[in-house]
């Protein structure tokens, strides 16, 4: 008798795990097993918190040699789970299914150079406060002469940008308002940096500082021209209404900006802290 209830209690347990996992991948999981696993996993310090990036935004969200999830954001996000006693565990996707996820119960918490002041998004999903002063740039080729600004974009240009992003908003923008012939809305940044390259798109929307890091790193390709598009400022967003995630995340970032830890990080990834103006 006592075999047969380990056994039963073992097989329990493996369906349990095989369910979480499930739900946790957001992959095949219902609607009511992927609530479940919100409930879990969102805002308990004790269970595992699943932070969603889209891992082609360098300096910000890269992936390493190994393949692992690597980047300021990644770094930051470790910082303030070491200072909350928070236990993560990172996981790539598309940029425009992050905000999904999170509203799904699929993720707990998004770390991806996600602009905080998009008032579509802050229906959707909680900020914290912001950690970066970011701004959308145009990116050309090295060599082009025609276009010095966003005004020297024609109706004959296609101007490429990642999907799901403020850049994507900017370009559509241009497109609807007939200033370019077409907005090549591609899946990552690394896309886009091709298709510039290839000559299949005359410019890409990006943010400031991913197209400096681009350029620090390959020199002589490409340039940014005219000024910068717009305000934008970073933040980590989590489920609406989960307020008690929302505190920790805030506390947490308050304190590794006190301990210098914050500064530390800007260095390593070559980052402007926006504490230190
Ligand atoms: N900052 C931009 C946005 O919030 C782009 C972010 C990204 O590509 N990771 O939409």
């Amino acid at each position: 008798m006592k075999k047969f209830g380990l056994k039963k209690v073992l097989a329990v347990g493996v369906a349990c795990v095989m369910a979480l996992s499930l739900a946790a991948c957001g992959s095949s999981s219902s609607s009511s097993s992927s609530k479940k696993e919100s409930t879990k996993s969102t805002g308990k310090s004790s269970g595992t918190l699943i932070v969603v990036t889209e891992p082609t935004f360098p300096p910000f969200d890269t992936t390493n040699d190994q393949g692992e999830i690597d980047g300021f954001d990644r770094d930051v996000m470790e910082a303030i789970a070491k200072d909350q006693g928070l236990k993560l565990e990172f996981k790539s996707m598309e940029f425009q299914s992050l905000v999904p996820a999170i509203q799904a119960g699929n993720a707990d918490i998004i770390a991806a150079g996600m602009n905080a002041e998009d008032p579509e998004r802050r229906k959707k999903v909680d900020f914290t406060d912001t950690y970066y002063d970011s701004g959308l740039v145009v990116m050309v080729k090295n060599d082009n002469n025609t276009i010095k600004s966003e005004d020297d974009l024609t109706t004959d240009m296609k101007v490429a940008s990642q999907t799901g992003t403020t850049g994507a908003d900017e370009a559509n923008r241009l497109k609807d308002d007939g200033k370019i012939q077409e907005a090549v809305i591609l899946d990552g940044f690394d896309t886009c940096i091709l298709q510039l390259q290839n000559g299949d798109v005359d410019a890409i929307i990006i943010d400031k500082p991913v197209a400096e890091n681009y350029m620090k790193q390959h020199e002589g390709q490409f340039k940014t021209v005219g000024k910068v598009l717009n305000a934008e400022s970073y933040g980590f967003a989590v489920k609406k209404g989960n307020t008690k995630l929302l505190k920790k995340l805030n506390t947490g970032l308050k304190d590794i900006v006190k301990s210098g830890e914050f500064k530390k990080l800007c260095d390593k990834w070559g980052i402007d802290s926006k504490f230190d103006k």
